[in-house]
């Protein structure tokens, strides 16, 4: 008996956490947490409906926090067992659960000093999920292994690499699963990337197959392509600049802040934008960097050739700067002038981007540029639906300043990438695809789209709710 069940990102975006039973092993794929509402987020990442000691192994596809930001928290709560991903992967993951662990503990001291000091706030006081000592356990149980390079996780189960092409080091995981006289090929695309994507390769084709469990996210919605979003994106920069306004971009510190950096490097040398400094805001940023200088494997035949091959560095030029201190950080409020700031959390939960948020939403001379996916219930999705007012710390601030959303600069796959990635697989042979990673309508739109490409059976999982594979 070959069983799947999720127990999160089932017809949501955040808290991927797939667990498949083949025989007595029981392999969980990816273990992300949860992002939303405060206390919604927490009762979710607390609910644990499997014994993580019960588990046989586990997988991840990639290093984003929806994907690793719970592993910390599956060691704490007694789970010894091997955690399998590419090498990129286990460097990322690592540094996306440490960041994680020192923002709860931080949060967690902050609002029980904030609520000692304000009697009738009626907030509770709750300890973090984790500390920095689980997220360092937890990195210490990551396997790193090549791509394309087949490992058995599992008796009867065989776990294969394949590049995403959605952040460095993702996985599409193709999973070879022997039980008793059944073999069944179980692919998961984690999260899918897009072709033609700076530094990174093209997601690789995953043709055999009988299940595939698919991402959602853009299931229904249609990417500009990429030479244009960087006209707009240099559009937005020349606008702001020309009112005297700055730029203000929430993003991921691994992979979109990268990605983006080239970008405004590619527009800075041809002189398409004004000279103005380029801020990356992140204490993470120069870890990230430095993960990305090391994973050359992971890079794209492009980046090899124009970078290096010429010794030079893709995420480096003259008006770019890395504010790693706090001190740094503060400075920025300082300046007058036009400037770029890329800062995270992606989807202002956290981090330095709340504070320029606060300095920068109510200038309508400003630009906050939404260039990744903002979940239900954040703050990145109040400022991309453009409420009157939104809520930074507590307190609400009227939104004055422009906000443009390009989503060509996305990470995921859009519906008919989705469905060119998914068509020339052995439709004979696949017996269905199930969507996970998206929201309902995301879902539906992309149901249909694959129904008419000639997909036998597309369903939602359903969270909690097994499926016989
Ligand atoms: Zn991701």
């Amino acid at each position: 008996m070959i069983t799947l069940t999720s127990y999160g990102a089932a017809l949501e975006v955040t808290g991927s956490k797939h667990l498949l039973e083949v025989g007595g092993s029981r392999i969980l794929i990816d273990c992300g947490l949860f992002q939303g509402r405060r206390k919604e987020s927490r009762a979710k990442n607390e609910e644990q409906p499997f014994d993580p000691a019960s588990l046989t192994a586990c997988i991840n596809t990639h290093g984003h926090l929806d994907h690793c930001g719970a592993y910390p928290l599956l060691v704490k709560r007694g789970y010894r067992g091997l955690i399998w991903a590419t090498g990129a992967t286990a460097d990322v993951a690592q540094l996306v659960m440490a960041d994680s662990a020192r923002i709860q503990v931080a949060d967690a001291r902050f609002l029980e000093w904030h609520i000692g000091k304000n009697p009738r706030d009626r907030r509770e006081a709750l300890p973090p999920l984790y500390d920095e000592e689980d997220s360092a356990q937890a990195a210490g149980l990551f396997r790193p292994v090549a791509y394309r390079q087949p490992v058995e996780v599992a008796p009867g189960v065989t776990a294969t690499f394949l590049e995403a092409g959605h952040i460095l080091g993702s996985a599409v995981v193709r999973l070879d699963v022997v039980d008793g006289d059944t073999r069944r090929t179980i692919v998961f695309t984690g999260d899918l990337g897009r072709r033609n994507t700076p530094i990174l390769r093209d997601p690789d084709p995953a043709p055999d197959a009988d299940w595939l469990v698919c991402e959602s996210t853009y299931g229904n919605r249609l990417h500009d392509d990429l030479a244009f979003a960087q006209e707009e994106l240099a559009q937005v920069v020349r606008e702001t600049v020309a009112k005297g306004g700055r730029v203000v971009v929430p993003a991921f510190a691994i992979g979109r802040t990268q990605e983006l950096v080239w970008h405004l490097h590619q527009l800075n040398e041809s002189g398409r934008i004004p000279p103005v400094p380029v801020f990356v805001d992140s204490p993470m940023a120069t870890s990230a960097t430095a993960i990305f200088t090391k994973h050359t494997e992971c890079y794209d035949e492009e980046t090899v050739r124009r970078f290096l091959d010429r010794g030079e560095s893709p995420f480096g030029f003259a008006a770019l700067k890395f504010t790693a201190s706090a001190e740094d950080s503060k400075k920025l409020n300082d300046i007058r002038d036009p400037c770029i700031v890329i800062a995270s959390s992606g989807m202002c939960e956290a981090g330095r981007i709340l504070h320029h948020l606060v300095r920068d939403v109510g200038d309508p001379r400003n630009t906050i540029l939404v260039v990744g996916f903002m979940a239900e219930n954040t703050l990145g999705r109040a400022l991309a639906d453009r409420r009157p007012e939104v809520k930074i710390f507590g307190e609400l601030h009227r939104l004055e300043a422009r906000v443009k959303i390009l989503n060509a600069f996305s990470a995921h796959a859009d519906r008919n990438e989705i469905g060119e990635w998914v068509a020339p697989m052995d439709q004979a042979r696949l017996q269905g695809v199930l969507l996970v990673h998206g929201e309902p309508a995301a879902q539906a739109a992309l149901g249909d789209h694959l129904r008419g490409l000639g997909v036998r059976r597309v369903e939602s999982l359903a969270a909690g709710k097994g499926v016989p594979l």
